[in-house]
């Protein structure tokens, strides 16, 4: 792709910082780096505890084990989401039920959750798709009503808010991704947020291979040894040293990503009034990160069209989600709570731009090549 979807930035101070592990001969797991970054998502989110993980998916694998599923339990979240979210419920042998997601956010739309709750009910996954946050005011209330646990799949959310606080405080865990496709990267990377104090000590167990080496490193037990499951979820100092470079201008990569959001959004406005496409819809009580800007268009066969003249012309738009209660692994392991218009619709529908750091004068560009575009195939 001449203008690809995606590019990820670097802040510059990365290789500062990972020449300083090197110097320090500290390169594996739960290092000064990795403490770093922990320190600073526990300042940002005033949260009393987070893990720095390998990923996003890690995760949601340790949420998954923590909040104790297995097979016959159930899980509620959106099938407009990325195959991670439900994949860490389906290896403890629990069941994804998905319900659809709301036509402005592609968000779970909470007023139809309490309809797919069951006996069997154990956890609701909201997913805050572009870094929009979904209804946690509707869905907390829910969660208290069921006694459920809320994971808040926060891979898009970083430094976004609902209600002047930050996304990935509302559940009793919530996990955020640094892939590179996200805001803030490491390539791969990702870390599980503790709201509940009472899952912190678990969760380092789980962490590092099921051992309380954590504990042992703080000289709070004399040996260390095998107390529980767990795996390697913990990802090297090296990637620490990475992220907490970017982690430093999280601010300054928000802001920059909202104007070329903001240009993109006024640029729409005509096609909507035109009926051509609907723009995404930021609630009133949500600011978001600007971690993608996408358009739903009137049907899929505009979408495909479009999609199809923009990767001609060298332009990276892409699709998003194929809904996952449709999916091979979605039909085996999973079930949908009725039907999922909207989640469908998103499916067909929606068309993301590029939108990165440096895109710079290229945009200009995607939106004169969109709107040629638009126009031919709308007729
Ligand atoms: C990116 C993403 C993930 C997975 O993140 P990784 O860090 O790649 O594991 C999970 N859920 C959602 C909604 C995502 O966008």
């Amino acid at each position: 792709m001449r203008i690809p979807f995606n590019r990820p930035h670097a802040s510059g101070r990365e290789l500062t910082y990972i020449q300083e592990a090197i110097d320090r001969s500290y390169l594996s797991g739960n290092g000064p780096f990795t403490a770093r970054c922990e320190q600073w998502l526990q300042g940002h989110l005033d949260v009393p505890r987070v893990l720095l993980t390998h990923s996003c998916t890690a995760a949601l694998e340790m949420a998954a084990l923590l909040a104790d599923v297995g097979p016959g339990d159930e899980v509620i979240m959106p099938s407009y989401t990325f195959v991670s979210t439900a994949n860490a419920f389906v290896l403890r042998g629990a069941t994804p039920v998905f319900v659809d997601v709301r036509p402005d956010t592609q968000n779970l739309d909470a007023a139809l959750i309490e309809a797919a709750i069951t006996p069997r009910t154990k956890v609701i996954v909201p997913v805050h798709y572009a870094g929009v946050g979904c209804d946690m005011e509707m869905i907390g209330a829910i969660a208290r009503r069921h006694d459920l646990v809320v994971i808040e799949d926060a891979a898009q959310a970083l430094m976004a808010s609902y209600q002047d606080r930050p996304l990935g405080t509302f559940g009793h865990m919530a996990a955020f991704s640094f892939h590179e496709t996200k805001n803030v990267v490491s390539g791969e990377g990702g870390a599980l947020v503790l709201n509940d104090p009472r899952l912190v000590q678990r969760a380092e167990i789980l962490r590092e291979k099921g051992t309380n080496r954590s504990q042992f490193i703080r000289g709070q037990v004399d040996k260390y040894t095998w107390v529980d499951v767990g795996s390697s979820y913990i990802p090297s100092d090296i990637l620490a040293a990475f992220l907490f470079a970017q982690l430093e201008e999280a601010q300054a990569i928000t802001d920059r990503r909202l104007e070329l959001w903001e240009r993109y959004h006024e640029a729409m406005a005509p096609f909507e009034a035109a009926g051509l496409l609907r723009r995404p819809v930021i609630p009133a009580d949500c600011r978001h990160n600007a971690h993608m800007y996408y358009v739903v268009l009137a049907d899929a066969a505009l979408r495909n069209r479009l999609l199809d003249r923009m990767v001609g012309l060298g332009i990276g738009a892409v699709f998003h989600y194929v809904p996952l209660h449709s999916s091979p692994a979605g039909l085996r392991y999973a079930r949908a709570a009725g039907e999922l218009p909207h989640t469908v619709a998103a499916g067909e529908r929606l068309l993301r731009l590029p939108l990165w750091l440096a895109l710079g004068a290229h945009q200009d560009e995607i939106i004169a090549e969109f709107s040629k575009a638009l126009a031919e195939a709308a007729v």
